[in-house]
């Protein structure tokens, strides 16, 4: 069975956290200027500590300013709200992240309307998203832009080819398939209510699956040569039934990954894919931010 090429978050991610550090530092000497991310954490979500506490290790790592806002859970909306705004004047502060899910007593719309556009570094303003599909420059999602970099390592000249994005949420599926159109792909969008998705999918010379389905995807839903990228990221009960019994779990994307190897052109893991590259590419979005803000180029 040919086996696909594997697409490592690894080295795409290293490669852009180099470009960072190397910005970081240009900025710094000719500008005098430390791009700064802040990260606001409300309550005790496992996953969400960790994601966090990558963040800030990585944000420190590319010699940025990173600050962390570890809130309790029944942090009133109005006390969110009034940090953010507080964030959003700091001037030694160019991105403002708040983690999601946020607690249900919160609002996440109200949080994303609340946040600078200018320091969206997760692109999910109604500004930003408006840039995005109107074609002008702006702070583009940053799972999204991760999945372009690998992508276009893959394929260089995306003209004319067809892509299927599965799943269309404002974070992951709508962005994806802005930025595939933006570089000449015929964009197929599909869904929970999509008829025969797996027909579907096949049509795709570029499969992009953001659903939240373990392993959803099978071999037979994958063009022979296709490039697959998986964004899901989902968390299961391992495999060793014993170590299952103890509650022990695995992390697994939305793509059946054994399946996909024998089938696609190449593929993304998971772990050690698009999610190494979200983080990188929220570093990159802070220093365009704080670039935009000072009005420096290059
Ligand atoms: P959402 O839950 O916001 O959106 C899921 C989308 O998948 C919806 O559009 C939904 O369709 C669609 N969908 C759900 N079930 C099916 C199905 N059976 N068939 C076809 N489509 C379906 O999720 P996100 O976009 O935020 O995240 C998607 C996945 O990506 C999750 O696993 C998440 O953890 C992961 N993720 C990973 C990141 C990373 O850094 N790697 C970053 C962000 C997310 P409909 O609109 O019709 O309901």
């Amino acid at each position: 069975m040919p086996q696909a090429a594997l697409i490592d978050g690894k080295i795409y991610s290293a490669k852009v956290q180099a470009e960072v550090t190397a910005e970081v530092a240009r900025l710094k000497a000719e500008h005098g200027l430390t791009p700064g991310l802040a990260v606001v954490l409300v309550g005790e979500d496992a996953a969400s500590q960790v994601y966090v506490r990558n963040k800030g290790i990585q944000t420190e790592a590319a010699g940025m300013l990173s600050v962390t806002h570890r809130l309790p859970a029944e942090t009133s909306q109005a006390d969110l709200l009034k940090l953010v705004s507080e964030l959003n004047d700091d001037p030694k502060i160019h991105g403002v992240l708040v983690q999601f899910p946020v607690p249900d007593h919160i609002s996440q719309a109200d949080v994303v309307a609340a946040l600078s556009p200018d320091k969206d570094v997760d692109g999910l303003t109604v500004i930003n998203a408006g840039r995005l599909a109107s074609g002008l420059p702006g702070l583009v999602p940053c799972t999204p832009e991760g999945c372009m970099i690998m992508i276009r390592g893959v394929i260089p000249d995306l003209k004319g080819k067809r892509a299927v994005v599965v799943g269309r949420s404002n974070l992951v599926g709508k962005p994806v398939a802005q930025l595939l159109l933006q570089a000449d792909c015929t964009v197929t969008m599909a869904h929970s209510r999509t008829v025969d998705l797996a027909a579907v999918c096949r049509e795709a010379d570029i499969l992009v699956v953001a659903v939240g389905r373990p392993e959803m995807v099978k071999a037979d839903w994958i063009k022979p040569g296709a490039v697959v990228i998986d964004v899901g990221m989902n968390r299961v009960p391992s495999r060793d039934p014993v170590k299952a019994a103890e509650g022990k779990t695995r992390l697994t994307g939305d793509v059946d990954f054994e399946q996909a190897q024998g089938v696609a052109g190449a593929v993304t893991p998971v772990p050690g894919g698009v999610g190494l590259m979200t983080v990188a590419c929220l570093l990159n979005n802070t220093v365009k931010a704080a670039k935009r803000i000072h009005g420096i180029g290059g």
